[in-house]
């Protein structure tokens, strides 16, 4: 009798996982409670995947050998309870799909950086030729592609959530990039707990694995001192140097692996801003580890195009800069952005607020925004945040009374910067549509 796999959540990587099991020879069976896209839907029925939606069948569900769970899907939903109650583990599509493919595996996490450190990593790698994949959070999901068309090396972007589901799982290369409090909705609100789960990209690595942290990040470090790792640990760096990993000297980045070295000017690399010297600073790393020429590395940290919704340059209007930086879904982020700001900042924040603590943000705000465009339903905690810090507050509910705000408000050399701190639920879709709206504002001043 073929093992019994029981899918829940019918998004990209569920139905990726459904793929693979099938080609693996699995009796497999996907569940979601909600819609499942038409698109979806199609490659279920191309691939002969028996599937529901719109409710879960537990006695479908209860006879599985082993679950995959999609990482939107907490632990505490009923469904979840009685599998685990009933004795089946529950994977994530990254455990199941590491079993099936030989590939040697990049994967990135931390609280923020994540896709844009995988997107720069992905680039410089196929930019070096190499036959190279893409998935974890972003795009077609990595069982899809073990299934279809399996590469040689993944670079996968890891959420805490998809590690929660991981266990024999391996990284090749692991990176965490910082730990923030973030999701501690998740965690029983226990940092500890968000910080072990972040951790657990390392299990299993070997000796001649390689580990880059942050060594910046004081939450990272602070667990590190408490734990044993085999692999080689490799710090990155803007306060000290370090003899293997990479920092900086105030003008330059400099890469150290084993007799291997990089450096390159910060002021040549493509994504500016202290957050990015990090990310650059990883990718870099990773590259001399996969032993990849200096040049190569080069002219793909200068030439790499900032993705979407992360301090994305929309246009200059009269003399005025407009960032987007929707993606910005917390504190930290928009320290960053903030932090980058070289001119007076009209500055659009707020929507749903994730009980955040805005502190951090007093004197960079103080320094230097003007003018903040409360952009939320309730706003309340941002006035109550900085109304001794900004002169103007001003309250808008959409995005195109939020951007005409600030075009009256700005002086020609202002940036006006969309980083809300805040999920962007309460008036938008997600936050790419968040984005998009303020694009879409921009260009029609
Ligand atoms: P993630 O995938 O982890 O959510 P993104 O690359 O999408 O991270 O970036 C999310 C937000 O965090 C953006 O506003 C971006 O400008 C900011 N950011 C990017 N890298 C870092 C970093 N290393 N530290 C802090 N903030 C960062």
């Amino acid at each position: 009798m073929n093992k019994r796999l029981v899918i829940l959540g019918g998004g990209e990587s569920g139905v990726g996982a459904a793929v693979l099991a099938k080609k693996q020879g699995y009796d497999v069976f996907l569940s979601d409670s909600g819609v499942i896209q038409p698109r979806a839907k199609e490659l279920l029925e191309e691939h002969h995947v028996t599937f529901e939606e719109g409710m879960h069948s537990l006695p479908l569900i209860l006879t599985a050998h082993e679950v995959v769970k999609s990482p939107g899907i907490p632990d505490s939903v009923p469904v979840v309870e009685d599998i685990l109650h009933a004795g089946i583990p529950v994977i994530s599509e990254i455990e199941f799909a590491g079993r099936y493919t030989g590939a040697r595996k990049i994967c990135i996490t931390g609280s923020n950086g994540k896709t844009t450190t995988s997107s720069l990593i992905y680039y410089l790698l196929r930019n070096a030729g190499l036959n190279v994949g893409l998935a974890g959070n972003v795009g077609q999901s990595f069982a899809y592609q073990v299934a279809t068309q399996d590469h040689d090396i993944y670079v996968l972007e890891l959420s805490s959530f998809q590690l929660d589901g991981m266990y024999d799982f391996k990284a090749d290369i692991a990176i965490l990039l910082n730990i923030t409090p973030d999701h501690l909705d998740r965690y029983d609100h226990d940092l500890r707990e968000y910080v072990r789960a972040k951790f657990r990209i390392t299990q299993n690595m070997h000796e001649d694995d390689c580990f880059i942290f942050c060594r910046d990040d004081e939450i990272s470090v602070e667990h590190l001192n408490r734990i044993v790792l085999k692999a080689k640990m490799l710090p990155i760096s803007q306060k000290a140097s370090v003899p293997q990993g990479a920092f900086t000297d105030g003008e330059r980045m400099l890469v150290k692996y084993g007799d291997a070295e990089f450096e390159m000017f910060l002021n040549e690399l493509a994504l500016q801003g202290k957050h990015n010297v990090y990310n650059s600073m990883a990718a870099a790393l990773s590259a001399k580890i996969m032993n990849i020429g200096n040049p190569v590395i080069r002219e793909s940290l200068m030439s790499f195009k900032s993705i979407p919704h992360r301090m994305e340059q929309v246009a200059r209007v009269r003399g005025v800069l407009y960032i987007n930086d929707s993606k910005a879904t917390n504190v930290n982020s928009v320290w960053y952005a903030l932090e980058s700001m070289k001119t007076p900042v009209v500055w659009i924040a707020g929507g749903q607020d994730k009980g955040n603590d805005y502190t951090p943000l007093y004197d960079l705000v103080a320094e230097k925004v003007r003018v903040l465009i409360c952009l939320g339903l309730d706003n309340e905690k941002l006035h109550g945040s900085f109304g001794d810090k900004v002169p103007c507050i001003i309250d808008t509910a959409t995005m195109e009374d939020a951007v005409a705000r600030a075009y009256e408000n700005t002086t020609p050399g202002d940036t006006v910067l969309l980083s809300p701190a805040c999920a962007s639920f309460d008036l938008f879709r997600n936050y790419e549509d968040r984005g998009d709206r303020f694009r879409e504002a921009v260009r029609h001043l």
